[in-house]
């Protein structure tokens, strides 16, 4: 295949006008979300020139931070493996599901697993793999490539859904998404419960405690790192943030980035198997740490497009991926892309081969959208300037010249003499004068000049005549402009949104977020707790509940099991903490602490005092309890998905409803 292919796929993109609708949909939502999502941390610039400067120092001393990680997941009871490669990674994952006899293997979300074939492979060896985020399976039912890195089946129809789970579910056609979340939920509930091996990806590895962090939306990811008796979890070795605090500070920006929350409803902090006295969780947690040309890449000119934490904003800003979606970035051998957008056509040719997946640098205006999106502040513009130079490599012999990346002879020779004029100031401000005066000649009365329509220009774009006075005389009186305007309509500084508050305020902004999240709230002193709670039960006709031992404490006159039972249909836990800022609860597992209490059932119910409240997250992560557990989960609202047609569903695969019982201080 060749060139030609990318672009007959970008017109039948373009052609597609369901495509184009799911796209428009998608985009428009995910930025606006995006944009608000930010609005409530006023000090995001700041943040994300220190996000940068982390991911740098990491990146630059990855051989030093990637020793130390290794040192302390070790030290945490992980096994830890090393894979050169693709085929190394599958060959290390085939060798522990022939130890544990594997048949059926769960798996939540994870681009490196994409990036490697891990499916495919798995399929191959007679292992049967069921992704089980609600966007994954419906592609994988498919038979697709995911076309977006954070909604996977953004590129389909309710209706295209619902005929699919007709015909390969067998369940009768229906376009109502509550209706088909429920049959995924049934269907992928049997999975969870069956499966030998749990795989997972991992969006932050911290270092200094070797902790695996992994953010989820429906559960999944939390439920395939809890509930089989195996977890394996695929990591790039570039995921790493040095210390908790940091991992504070990108999860401020992740979740904001992707999906528009404050915090992503799970975000599980993973240290260790299950201890002997623990409730739950596996007996054995594997690390597959995947080089795959990440090491060769931190030492070529697009080492900076590691600190990517796959947000997906970029793709989300891109005005080309907007048009052509995520199955039109194909290579030359017409394989799809398992990384589109602009940061896809940075790291598919950098980690898969520029030979093949070079050409995916053309698709961009580089008008800077994605740099402006990116909460990690990478120059996108400039390394697929790089990509479509062919410096992919530091060895000058590795790079390809424009020629062998599928740029015109035509237009390979107009560039040779744009930069002859433009590397000198005399020639090119003669040439500028020039281009303005001659298309003022030819079109004196428009803005716009008429231009044949084999040049691709008049088709959704006019082509603007060109200035006679030079751009930065023009730029300068436009600034002056700006400045003024600035001076006079100055607005002033909000208040920082986190920080320190003092205990009232913090519970009632608690309060106030969890309602926001949908979480029904009860704030109440604590001789009423019992009381209140068994009325919630009778309402609900609850007779059985699953319990940790606070719960227990409280529950009166039915039946609490302590060990995991999918048939139970409420669960009732207490909480280590509260996040006030995101109304957040922070839970962490050990002995009498069943973790899958506040995951397998339909309700779960929260109990904890006011006085466990804290403001923020880095002041929920820098509690000690929170490293010494061998799992925490963070929760923040109930389970949801915006899979399909980017309609919020709710209780995909963890509960579908929280309650929480806030016990008041003694005023
Ligand atoms: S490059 Fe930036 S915006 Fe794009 S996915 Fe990565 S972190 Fe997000």
């Amino acid at each position: 295949m060749n060139p030609r292919t990318f672009r007959a796929r970008i017109r039948q993109s373009l052609a597609d006008e369901t495509l184009q609708n799911a796209l428009d949909g998608n985009a428009q939502r995910r930025a606006v979300g995006r944009l608000q999502a930010f609005s409530s941390l006023p000090d995001h610039p700041e943040r994300r020139r220190r996000a940068h400067a982390v991911k740098a120092d990491v990146i630059a001393h990855l051989d030093e931070y990637l020793s130390r990680f290794i040192t302390q997941v070790t030290r945490n009871g992980f096994r830890v493996h090393r894979a050169a490669d693709a085929k190394e990674a599958i060959h290390i994952f085939l060798e522990i599901a022939r130890e544990h006899d594997a048949r059926l293997v769960a798996k939540s979300k994870s681009m490196v697993s994409e990036e490697i074939n891990f499916n495919h492979a798995l399929e191959q060896a007679g292992i049967q793999v069921v992704e089980t985020d609600l966007g994954e399976y419906i592609v994988q039912v498919r038979g697709e490539r995911p076309s977006h890195i954070i909604t996977p089946a953004v590129h389909l129809t309710r209706a295209q859904v619902g005929q699919l789970f007709h015909e390969k579910l067998g369940t009768p056609f229906t376009e109502d998404i509550p209706e088909m979340v429920a049959i995924a939920r049934r269907v992928l509930r049997q999975v969870f419960l069956s499966a030998d091996i749990g795989v997972s990806g991992v969006n932050f590895g911290v270092v200094e405690t070797g902790t695996l962090c992994l953010v989820t939306n429906e559960g999944n990811g939390r439920i395939v790192t809890s509930l089989p008796p195996v977890h394996v979890a695929l990591m790039g070795i570039e995921r790493l943030v040095p210390s908790l605090d940091d991992l504070a500070l990108f999860l401020s920006l992740l979740p904001r980035s992707a999906t528009g929350q404050k915090l992503s409803v799970y975000t599980s902090l993973i240290h260790s198997p299950k201890r002997f006295d623990d409730a739950d969780g596996p007996q054995e947690r594997h690390l597959i740490l995947v080089d795959n040309g990440r090491l060769a890449m931190r030492n070529s000119p697009l080492a900076e497009a590691l600190a990517c934490i796959r947000c997906g904003a970029c793709l989300n800003a891109c005005p080309v991926f907007r048009e052509i979606g995520g199955h039109a970035y194909i290579g030359r051998d017409g394989s799809i892309a398992p990384y589109p957008g602009p940061i896809g056509a940075v790291v598919s040719p950098a980690l898969l081969g520029c030979e093949n997946y070079g050409q995916l640098a053309q698709a961009s205006s580089l008008c800077g959208a994605c740099r402006e999106a990116c909460p990690v502040d990478i120059n996108l513009p400039d390394l697929l300037l790089r990509v479509r130079a062919g410096k992919v490599s530091e060895n000058p012999e590795d790079h390809n010249h424009a020629e062998g990346i599928g740029i015109p002879a035509l237009l390979s020779l107009g560039l040779k003499g744009f930069r002859l004029v433009a590397y000198s100031s005399l020639l090119f401000s003669i040439a500028q004068r020039l281009g303005g005066l001659l298309s003022h000649l030819y079109s004196p009365h428009k803005k716009y000049m008429r231009i044949p329509a084999w040049s691709g220009w008049g088709y959704s774009k006019d082509f603007p005549r060109l200035e006679i006075s030079p751009f930065r005389t023009r730029w300068g009186k436009i600034k002056q402009e700006v400045n003024h305007r600035d001076q006079t309509t100055r607005l002033p500084e909000k208040p920082m949104e986190t920080g320190s508050l003092p205990g009232p305020n913090l519970a009632a902004r608690f309060t106030d977020e969890l309602a926001a999240i949908g979480v029904n709230i009860y704030q109440l002193p604590e001789k009423e707790v019992k009381a209140r709670l068994a009325r919630l039960f009778q309402e609900r006709g609850i007779e059985r509940v699953a319990v940790d031992d606070i719960g227990e404490k409280y529950v009166t006159g039915i039946q609490s099991v302590r060990v995991p039972d999918p048939t139970i249909w409420a669960g009732v836990t207490g909480a280590l903490m509260g996040i006030a800022e995101s109304g957040s609860l922070v839970l962490v597992g050990g002995e009498a602490r069943p973790l899958t209490a506040s995951l397998l059932p339909d309700l779960h119910i929260a109990i904890l005092r006011e006085s466990d409240l804290v403001a923020t997250l880095a002041e929920a992560l820098a509690r000690p309890e929170i490293r010494s557990a061998s799992a925490a989960a963070i929760i923040t609202g109930p389970s949801r998905t915006g899979d399909i047609e980017m309609t919020l569903s709710i209780g995909v695969h963890g509960p579908k409803e929280i309650h929480v019982f806030l016990i008041e201080d003694p005023r």
